[in-house]
């Protein structure tokens, strides 16, 4: 089954279809990468978290990638990866139209909050506040079999 690239707009068209992918980060030269669910912003994708090791890695190295694939019958299969910055979204002023949008987007999708919200039993999680960020796209590629 042959390969080609996909075009730009082929790729913004699956993310924007799509609602899965696989979050990569880097520390101290160490690579990091966790499945997560996101909403496509155009030039954004944004995400909802709880407090953990992504988001202490992506404050202390904002460069981040994240993949997404759609497959179908027949073995068929579209994969785009976007490269980007980590900007988070906190409960502020300055942030709290765009908060709101990310929020919007990604409660189209039912129980949305619930992967990014559960974590293994840990008390002093309750007690802390769930983060919203976006990975501003930098650059975007695709492949597809056609
Ligand atoms: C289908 C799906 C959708 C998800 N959607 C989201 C989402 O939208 N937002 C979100 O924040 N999270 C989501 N998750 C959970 C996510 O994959 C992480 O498990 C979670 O966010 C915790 O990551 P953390 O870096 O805060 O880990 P921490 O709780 O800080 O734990 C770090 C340690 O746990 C291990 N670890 C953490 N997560 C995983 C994992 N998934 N698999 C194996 N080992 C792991 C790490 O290797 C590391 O040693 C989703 C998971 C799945 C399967």
């Amino acid at each position: 089954m042959p390969v080609r690239e996909m075009t730009d707009h082929e790729c913004m068209d699956c993310l924007s279809k799509g609602h899965f992918g696989h979050l990569a980060c880097v520390k101290d030269g160490r690579p990091y990468i966790v499945p997560v669910h996101y909403a496509y912003g155009i030039d954004k994708m944004y995400v909802f978290s709880m407090p953990g090791q992504k988001i202490d890695w992506l404050r202390s190295n904002p460069h981040a990638c994240l993949q997404m694939e759609e497959r179908s019958d027949h073995g068929f299969w579209k994969s785009v990866v976007v490269q980007g910055q980590y900007h988070e979204l906190p409960d502020s002023s300055e942030h709290h139209n765009e908060r709101i949008h990310a929020w919007d987007l990604l409660q189209k999708r039912e129980l949305w909050w619930e992967p990014g919200y559960l974590k293994p039993e840990n008390n002093e999680l309750t007690k802390s506040k769930p983060i919203f960020f976006g990975i501003v796209v930098d650059a975007i590629s695709g492949r597809q079999t056609y």
